[in-house]
């Protein structure tokens, strides 16, 4: 998919109709990295291609078909970020709508975890980072709070495995009666709603962690969580830091689950950038 408007973005200095993501993007002088992001967004994308978008995905190839059909988002990632180093930016904002906030906010933007990329340089963690200053959730974690919000029904008992993160925090503002697995004062079977931020599969027996996770969960219940996962492989690889691959899926059906995927999504509103992701859900 081609990025397909020609536009210009006032920026920088002295820099004066220079190409980016030629010959698409004109770069020239005069104002924020902040601004430079809203004007990019705003000409390349509808208002509709900048809602959060999401597509369950079964196996690699689902996975692949669909970073092939989203490949813009990809395309306005690595402009953003060639803005960033063409004025030696250590950090920025990137303004979006926050679901914990439940209002517009400055998400930073820096180099904290960055990853390198060949041919590109280094490239933000978008994944763990865009942090609101307000709610101090990054990415990832605004969007399973955001998640959460959106799954919820009035008289739902939802169960989270952690309390020490900004996660648990935020979402006990929101809901205060969502309980932790663990906890001895909690009755923590019969879930509707069962969340896991990167620590369920981290288990070293993570067979036996989904397995005691379906055991909690009601009649229709559903398991929603991140995982350590590579996308480029069929099969998970086992230890101590666990990578899981598409065999996943099979896993958690015999471990009782009546269906299980993954879904990708990314979101230019909420800035849920970092092409591409991917959290999974398992129904009981
Ligand atoms: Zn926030």
């Amino acid at each position: 998919m081609k990025i397909v408007k020609r536009y210009s973005v006032m920026f920088g200095k002295k820099r004066e109709n220079e190409c980016l993501l030629k010959p698409y993007i004109l770069y020239r002088t005069g104002i924020s990295m902040s601004d430079a992001a809203q004007i990019i967004k705003k000409n390349i994308f509808t208002d509709d291609q900048r809602r959060t978008v999401e597509e369950i995905v079964r196996c690699g190839e689902d996975f692949v078909e669909c970073y092939r059909k989203w490949l813009s988002f990809r395309n306005f990632e690595d402009c953003l970020n060639e803005l960033a180093i063409k004025e030696s930016r250590k950090n920025w904002n990137y303004r979006g709508f926050c679901e914990v906030c439940e209002t517009e906010s400055q998400f930073l933007v820096d180099y904290e975890y960055a990853d390198y990329r060949d041919g590109i340089g280094t490239v933000p963690n978008w994944r763990e980072r865009l942090v609101c200053p307000s709610c101090w959730c990054n990415n990832r974690m605004r969007f399973l709070i955001g998640k959460v919000k959106r799954e919820f029904r009035t008289g739902m008992k939802v169960c989270l495995y952690e309390s020490d993160t900004p996660v648990y925090v935020r979402l006990k503002e929101w809901l205060p009666d969502i309980r932790v697995i663990g906890n001895s004062e909690a009755n923590d079977e019969n879930v509707d709603l069962l969340i896991s931020n990167d620590l369920l599969g981290k288990s070293i027996d993570y067979r036996g962690a989904f397995k005691d996770a379906n055991r909690r969960l009601n009649k229709s219940g559903k398991l929603i969580f991140y995982v350590p996962f590579n996308a480029n492989s069929q099969k998970t690889i086992e230890g101590e830091n666990c990578v899981y691959g598409w065999d996943l899926l099979q896993t958690l059906k015999e471990c009782g689950f009546s269906d299980a995927y993954g879904v990708a999504y990314f979101g230019i509103n909420e800035g849920y950038l970092g092409y591409l992701q991917l959290y999974f859900e398992a129904i009981k």
